[in-house]
């Protein structure tokens, strides 16, 4: 068995290898940690570094991003690119209307744009963020000539959801599926083969309890299966089918080995 957590904040934790260890007990093998600033991003390649479950994804955060200026925002994306061998997607980018003003939206998607040709030319996948702006953030992304999209924690409505599923777009379930409705009706429209599971720990605790962690990505686990109607087994193996497909596809067996 191997679960995957496809979106976690590590940074956070000052006690990252007991929580790890943790994941691991439950068979959580893959973490992919995402970056949200300059400083993060370093702390995310040395996450990568230092444990072999965990894998680097780099970015800036749609409010963070808004703090820096262009030049700042260019030079974050050629350090990105030259570190484009150790890291395995773009995130964490998007857009966002609930921290930040709609003032900031034509700012947002410029940035968010610069991101998007920056995972297209390394070919990487990109984790997106669409907190309040939903509908904004899939009226973009169709503009763009790009699909290896993960929508995370989506939180818009249902005929939006279906575009991205049209677009062949990922879509990540939190571990507070087990209480949220909005992604448990995610689940029933979505086919498994554009699924991922999350925890973005350290937020969204499946039972409300902060701070969340990797081990707890089961509970979207359990809840894909149960609203699918599969065993968890199918549901594990469908997900690492997934994650093969869109993460892996040019490495060797050997490389894949390494993680599966
Ligand atoms: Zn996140």
């Amino acid at each position: 068995m191997t679960f995957i957590d496809i979106h976690a904040h590590l940074e956070f934790f000052d006690d990252l290898n007991i929580r790890i260890k943790k994941a691991k007990k439950r068979n959580v093998k893959i973490i992919l940690a995402n970056g949200i600033d300059v400083e993060t991003n370093r702390k995310v390649l040395a996450f990568a570094k230092e444990y072999p479950e965990v894998q680097a994804c780099l970015g800036i955060y749609p409010v963070n991003a808004l703090k820096l200026i262009k030049k700042e925002i260019n030079s974050e994306i050629k350090f990105i690119k030259e570190n484009k061998d150790k890291i395995i997607a773009i995130g964490e980018v998007g857009l966002d209307l609930k921290e930040a003003g709609v003032e900031t939206l034509v700012t947002q998607k410029e940035i968010l744009k610069k991101f998007v040709k920056l995972a297209k030319e390394l070919d990487k996948p990109i984790f997106i963020h669409s907190r309040k702006a939903e509908k904004e953030t899939v009226e973009l992304l169709e503009t763009l000539d790009y699909n290896k999209i993960i929508m995370h924690c989506f939180n818009g409505k249902l005929n939006l959801v279906e575009k991205g599923i049209h677009r062949g777009w990922f879509f990540s379930i939190p571990a507070s599926v087990k209480f949220n409705e909005q992604f448990q009706e995610m689940i029933k429209i979505i086919p498994i083969e554009q699924l991922f599971c999350e925890t973005d720990a350290p937020f969204l605790h499946p039972d409300k309890k902060f701070p969340n962690e990797p081990a707890n990505v089961i509970e979207s686990y359990n809840k894909i299966a149960e609203i699918k109607g599969i065993p968890i087994a199918d549901v594990e193996k469908k997900i690492e089918e997934n994650y093969r497909k869109l993460f892996l596809v040019k490495t060797t067996q050997q490389s894949l080995d390494k993680y599966l």
